[in-house]
């Protein structure tokens, strides 16, 4: 059976306090099917050529500044998935380079989902660095590795579709969304569900809304990772929505 891929947005560690965000990750992971291995891409490990992280359980990175010292103590030490870093390397390499990076453990873009999403840290988990600011290579990226979502791999990105740091709302979650976000998104979904991915990867020709929601590429392009590596027949859902900070 083939696994889902899912995209999720992320924020800072302090939205592990989000009782209602934590529940909403848990009960949606949950309802998947029990994947034999998450490969995460996080919008917050760029190198390239293309690079995997850790396959032994290694320290979290802790890539976030000016936090309470407890968010540095926090633990995620979820088993490395060697197995599934070979198959990348035999799936990749015939086209591109493939370096390892073994001692890199998972960024909080990374690590911040998977502790909501499967907390007891017990489903092996590579992280693969984003390669590329290149829409149509994060795009291609997701297409080629597709075929290991018959193997029980779930294709995971992390980012935001809406990622607009000098507009964000610092400290005021529930302020009302910028109109030009909500545009934006609701654009972004309508693609989305009709499986109109062009217009997705092709993104900034979408005007000035798309500019302001992505005014930097880093938390955009992890959902093409995920959709290049969507197929015919997937039935795309929305099972957490919402915004923060506008
Ligand atoms: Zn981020």
């Amino acid at each position: 059976m083939k696994t889902p891929a899912i995209f999720v947005a992320h924020g800072a560690p302090p939205l592990l306090d989000d009782a209602r965000w934590m529940s909403e990750l848990n009960a949606w992971a949950r309802a998947l099917p029990a994947p034999r291995a998450v490969l995460m891409l996080s919008a917050h490990w760029e190198e390239r050529p293309i690079t995997l992280g850790a396959t032994t359980t290694m320290p979290l990175v802790y890539d976030f500044y000016g936090f309470p010292a407890r968010y540095y103590e926090q633990r995620y030490p979820a088993p490395g998935a060697p197995e599934l870093a070979k198959r990348i390397h035999e799936t990749l390499e015939p086209v591109e380079r493939v370096v390892d990076e073994p001692a890199r453990g998972l960024d909080h873009g990374a690590y911040v989902p998977l502790v909501a999403m499967y907390p007891k840290a017990d489903v092996p988990t590579l992280q693969v660095s984003l390669p590329s600011m290149d829409p149509t290579e994060l795009f291609s990226l997701g297409q080629r590795l597709a075929p290991l979502r018959d193997e029980g791999v779930l294709i995971l990105g992390s980012g935001n579709i809406i990622h607009n740091l000098h507009s964000y709302a610092w400290g005021k979650h529930e302020v009302e969304p910028f109109a030009w976000a909500v545009r934006f998104e609701t654009l972004a979904k309508e693609f989305l569900i009709k499986r109109n991915d062009q217009p997705l990867v092709n993104y900034e020709a979408l005007g000035r809304d798309a500019v302001l929601s992505a005014p930097t590429p880093d938390h955009y392009l992890p959902l093409l990772y995920v959709l290049g590596s969507g197929k015919a027949d997937d039935e795309v859902t929305f099972p957490v929505e919402g915004f923060d900070g506008g």
